[in-house]
């Protein structure tokens, strides 16, 4: 079958783009008027590419793309042609931050037809946007009256004159000569921007940008072969700082962080990546340009995936970008060579938890993403340091300059950026009030929680990963009531062993000072994701194979972990403790699992703990109902009322919607706690409850009066916890429930809030 006769054609520029890059160069070198640079660039793009048209859009305010310069389209329409971001197929480019190319432009559902450009003569399209510092500020494209198929190789040119170009737009000095001065004129401004809570807290500070915008001075290159040479000194410099880095002790020691150094090491020898940088190279532009251009692509490529385990990889890549980035330029054009304020707020579109863990714990005082969710594990890293967090900050970074003044308000999801002064004299207030509190809670470090009217209750914390149990000495808690198990895991990139579990285990054993730590066999499933096990996609993740279920049908997952466990706790006390058991044989049968473990291990003559005792979550509500059958089998119960309560509603816990429309006071939930109490304390079986409720002083209070003398909660929770516990008398609280748990009401909220507020225990 014959092909149409310009179906697949391959314009000469595929084998010179460095003729083309040169040209380009050579136009922006020469200087002059800013309007007359750009229509020379188009008329030189378009007969390169042989297309009729090429057109360059420059991002204005309110997120417009403007007609700025083109050859072929009407010359009216340039500055009164405008598209916003996401309309038609310019928009769409601008939109996703990544090329399109169309043989049939017109039959696209999302072509929005301007009638002034008299684009309508053109079928086929082919679009990449302008990127400078990651963000997207305008878009070049071609135009062919007939259906072509544009040539990958076609779109890597165009790409890469985009990157060119960027420096021209961003370039300008003057208002007149530079189509950014809207823009940047916006960055001066104070802003609010929302996002969401990722980490609580509230911090102030200058913007440091976790990537720097880099300036590349020379995007093009004469001679290829000196980039060529200079790059390959640079992957030498960073293959021996990276090694560095892994041979330093402190990494050497610290599991998580090491882990994932690894894991760039690895990365940074990719073969594909390293060859798709020097194949930039030869295309005529500089080292640093060519990093650019690939990270840029990779970003486009992979950055937008569902998949967590590639978008975990592009932050890898961007820091190896960057990494590489600042061998290249030296020490003085480095892009790490702003300095971190002594009082910092991180802003990034997103980053490892390894990469947080690299700045200096003590200058961070707030961390802001584009993107990221609760889960991810940046903010559980963060959550752990006691930094605050706010994620999907939209458009943040092209808005920040790195200096600004910006306060991280993360518990009402909100960043003040450039704020004035009464924001600033607000936030000064209300930090000084937290540092207050802050001192109170460290003076009742050695106190144990007791009522006021003689009641003691047990206070542990929750943990996941090894920072977290820095809280342990802190908070004067009395042990580690949940160690979530799963973190650790999610935020590694392979599955950890017996031996590195075993190691992980007993790190934190070693690291508590004798106190008891519950380990929760492995979460996974729901929203707990490993990037690297592969499960397929369920519709209802949070009620599917999940947790006891993976381990039952995958019996040496459990027995693995039970051995390390085994192994790490070897003349010590080992809790273990099985998380969404639904029903008593689920327990028996995994219980059964660990006695294996234990009988294995006593055969090959291995050390064994001291003692062993085996307990329960209750979060699935089928599970309450068997407590009189469950209890003899097991040594301990702890309440996971996080999911507990969203299988009880029905309601998502994760769903912001539905956040508020059921009240953990209600009296449903309090007749259904006391009724695990009440069975538990007969059967003499010891009971905690370990979900974000036992944090949370008002629930706290109740749950105390509904007669649970174990609580364990997020590090930071316990210090107001315990003070709220100590000035407290119990009894008439306690009255008030057992008065009102029939009542037809949506929450006993307001009569508990009464009650603490007449004892002064809340203002
Ligand atoms: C719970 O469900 O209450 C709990 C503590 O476990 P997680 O939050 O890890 O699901
Ligand atoms: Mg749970």
């Amino acid at each position: 079958m014959a092909d149409g006769p310009t179906t697949n054609y391959r314009g000469p520029l595929v084998s010179e783009p460095r003729q083309l890059l040169a040209r380009v160069r050579d136009v922006m070198a020469r200087g002059g008027e800013n309007q007359a640079q750009y229509d020379q660039i188009t008329k030189i793009i378009a007969t390169y590419m042989v297309a009729e048209v090429c057109s360059i859009y420059i991002r204005r305010a309110n997120d417009r793309l403007e007609l700025y310069s083109s050859q072929g389209l009407i010359p009216s329409a340039v500055h009164n042609t405008y598209l916003q971001i996401g309309e038609g197929i310019v928009g769409d480019i601008a939109a996703a931050g990544r090329p399109f190319a169309l043989a049939d432009a017109q039959a696209h559902p999302n072509f929005a037809y301007k009638p002034e450009t008299g684009e309508e003569l053109y079928s086929s399209l082919m679009g990449v946007p302008i990127l400078r510092g990651g963000r997207v500020i305008g878009v070049l494209d071609v135009q062919n009256r007939t259906k072509r198929d544009y040539s990958d190789e076609e779109v890597e040119t165009l790409q890469t004159v985009a990157m060119v170009l960027a420096e021209l737009i961003a370039g300008g000095t003057s208002n007149e000569n530079n189509p950014m001065a809207v823009l940047d004129e916006q960055s001066t401004k104070p802003l609010r921007i929302e996002g969401i809570l990722l980490s609580d807290g509230l911090g102030m500070g200058r913007a440091h940008l976790h990537s720097p915008r880099v300036n590349i001075e020379k995007m093009v290159a004469d001679d290829p072969l000196t980039e060529h040479l200079r790059l390959t000194k640079a992957f030498q410099e960073m293959h021996g700082a990276l090694d560095e880095m892994l041979a330093d002790a402190a990494v050497a020691e610290s599991g998580e962080h090491k882990d994932v150094l690894e894991t760039y090491r690895l990365i940074a020898e990719d073969a594909g990546w390293v060859k798709r940088i020097e194949e930039a190279i030869r295309t005529g532009l500089s080292a640093e340009a060519a990093v650019q251009k690939v990270q840029n692509s990779i970003r486009a490529r992979m950055g937008q995936t569902a998949d967590p385990y590639l978008r975990e990889r592009v932050h890898d890549f961007d820091d190896l970008a960057h990494r590489l980035m600042t061998h290249l330029m030296g020490e003085n054009g480095a892009p790490h060579a702003a300095v971190m304020p002594g009082e910092a707020i991180l802003i990034a579109r997103s980053m490892g938890p390894a990469q947080l863990l690299d700045y200096d714990a003590t200058k961070l005082k707030g961390l802001v993403l584009e993107e990221g969710s609760p889960t991810s594990h940046v903010a559980i890293v963060a959550r752990a340091m006691g930094i605050p967090v706010i994620g999907r900050a939209q458009d943040i970074l092209s808005r920040v300059n790195e200096g600004d003044q910006i306060i991280v308000d993360a518990n009402h999801g909100q960043v003040l950026v450039r704020p004035g002064v009464t924001a600033q004299t607000a936030f000064d207030e209300s930090v000084h009030a937290l540092e207050k509190q802050k001192e109170r809670y460290a003076a009742l470090v050695d106190k144990s929680a007791i009522t006021k009217d003689g009641h003691p209750v047990e206070l542990s914390i929750n943990a996941g990963l090894m920072i977290d149990l820095g809280h342990l000495k802190s908070s004067g808690a009395a042990g580690v009531g949940l160690y979530r198990t799963e973190i650790p895991f999610m935020v590694r990139s392979k599955f950890p062993g017996v031996d590195e579990q075993t190691r992980l285990y007993r790190q934190v054993l070693d690291n508590v000072d004798g106190k008891p730590v519950v380990f929760r066999t492995l979460d996974i499933g729901g929203d707990k994701i490993l990037p690297y096990w592969e499960v397929e996609a369920e519709d209802n993740p949070s009620m599917g194979w999940r947790a006891i279920r993976v381990a039952l049908d995958r019996p040496a997952l459990l027995r693995r972990q039970v051995r390390a466990m085994t192994r790490a706790a070897a003349g010590r006390d080992l809790h273990i403790m099985f998380p969404m058991v639904a029903e008593v044989p689920e327990f028996v049968a995994a219980r059964a699992l660990v006695d294996k473990e234990l009988a294995r291990e006593k055969e090959r003559g291995s050390a064994l703990p001291r003692s062993v005792r085996v307990g329960v979550m209750l979060e699935v509500p089928s599970l309450a109902f068997q407590l009189t059958a469950l209890c003899p089998f097991v040594d301990f119960i702890s309440v996971g009322s996080n999911d507990l309560f969203q299988f009880l509603f029905a309601c998502d816990r994760g769903n912001p919607r539905l956040a508020d429309r059921y009240d953990l006071l209600s009296p449903i939930v309090l007749r259904f706690l006391k009724s695990i109490v009440d069975a538990c304390d007969a059967a003499q079986v010891p009971v905690s409850l370990c979900g974000e409720m036992a944090g949370r002083p008002l629930e706290a209070m109740a749950l105390v009066a509904l007669g649970f003398r174990r609580l364990s909660m997020a590090g930071i929770s316990l210090g107001p916890v315990k003070e709220l516990l100590l000035g407290l008398e119990l009894a008439p609280v306690s009255a008030v429930i057992a008065a009102q748990l029939d009542a037809p009401v949506h929450s006993l909220r307001p009569a508990i809030a009464e009650i603490a507020k007449s004892q002064g225990l809340v203002p």
